[in-house]
C-alpha cells in the first residue's frame, strides 16, 4: 500500500517562474497549451501603478495572463532576505501577500526566496506569516518531495543541460516509491532575452498529455503532500482517519482507494 496522486496519478509535474516580467505572458500560454499547471512568483511592487510597462506584467492583466495557473510570493520588492532585519522581511512578505491575494482575489500562500537566499529565522517569518511552501535555487536532480516545504529545492533550472534527460528519467519512474515530483524553475525573461523559447516548448511537448502526471501548481502538490503526512493510522497500518479537508489516494492490492475529508477507511486486504 501507497500513497499515489489525486484520480491514482503517481507522479506530478510543476514549474515556478520568478519576478514577473512581460514574457510571463507567452510562457504562461505555453503551459497551458501543453495542459500544465505553473506557479508564478511575483513582487506586487513591481506590478502596480508605478511599474515599468515594457518589463513587468501589469496588475490589470494578472487574471488574463495566469489564469490557470498560481500566483505566489517572491517578495515585495525583491530585496534580499538574508540581509535585510526581520522586520524588513515581515514587510516584505506581509504587504506582498496583502497586494497579491488583494489583485488576485485569491488566498495566496506560496514563495519563492528572492536570489534563493533563506535561513532559519526567514523561514520562520514566512512560515508565521502563513507561508506554506518556499522554493530555492537549489538543483537535487532529483525527484523526492521535500522534507521541509519550506525549504523546497527544485529539481533543476530549465537551463540545465539534463532537462530533457530528467525528464524522460520522469517518465519512467514507475510506482517504487512514493509522490515523486518533477519541479522545473526559472525566469521567463531567460526566454525573452536569449530567444531559447525552443527549450521549454520542447520539454512541455515532450511531458504533456500523461495519464500518468498529476499537471498541477507549486500550492497544489504542497497541500496534497501536507494532507499525506498528516494521514492517521491505526496500530496494525490498516485503517486510516483523514483529518484533513482534502481527499487522499492510496493504492492497494485492491486497486486505488480514496479516503475522503474526516473519514476512516480499511485499507487492508479483503
Ligand atoms: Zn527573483
Amino acid at each position: 500500500m501507497r500513497f499515489v496522486y489525486p484520480q491514482g496519478k503517481i507522479k506530478a509535474l510543476t514549474f515556478s517562474y520568478d519576478d514577473g516580467q512581460i514574457y510571463d505572458r507567452r510562457l504562461a500560454e505555453i503551459f497551458r497549451k501543453g495542459g500544465m499547471k505553473a506557479t508564478f512568483h511575483l513582487n506586487s511592487e513591481n506590478l502596480g501603478p508605478n511599474r515599468e510597462k515594457d518589463v513587468f506584467i501589469g496588475e490589470d492583466e494578472l487574471e488574463e495572463v495566469y489564469h490557470g495557473h498560481e500566483i505566489a510570493c517572491h517578495g515585495l520588492q525583491h530585496r534580499n532576505p538574508t540581509t535585510i532585519s526581520g522586520q524588513q522581511m515581515l514587510l516584505e512578505l506581509q504587504e506582498d501577500r496583502k497586494e497579491l491575494e488583494r489583485m488576485s482575489g485569491k488566498l495566496v500562500q506560496g514563495l519563492s526566496y528572492a536570489f534563493g537566499n533563506y535561513d532559519a529565522s526567514v523561514i520562520e517569518i514566512a512560515r508565521s506569516l502563513g507561508i506554506k511552501y518556499s522554493r530555492t535555487v537549489q538543483s537535487t536532480m532529483g525527484f523526492f518531495p521535500p522534507a521541509d516545504f519550506m525549504a523546497w529545492h527544485p529539481t533543476c533550472h530549465h537551463d540545465n543541460p539534463r532537462l530533457m534527460e530528467l525528464g524522460q528519467q520522469f517518465l519512467n519512474i514507475m510506482d517504487f516509491y512514493e509522490l515523486p515530483i518533477m519541479y522545473v524553475w526559472g525566469h521567463s525573461f531567460e526566454f525573452g532575452r536569449s530567444g531559447n523559447w525552443d527549450v521549454i516548448e520542447a520539454f512541455v511537448e515532450k511531458m504533456s498529455g500523461r495519464d500518468d502526471i498529476w499537471y498541477a501548481t507549486n500550492m497544489e502538490i504542497c497541500t496534497y503532500n501536507l494532507a499525506v503526512r498528516a494521514q492517521e493510522f491505526s496500530a496494525d497500518g490498516l485503517t486510516i482517519y483523514n483529518p484533513t479537508a482534502v481527499s487522499v489516494w492510496l493504492k492497494t492490492k485492491n486497486g486505488i482507494i480514496v479516503v475522503g475529508s474526516g473519514e476512516t477507511k480499511y485499507v487492508g486486504e479483503h
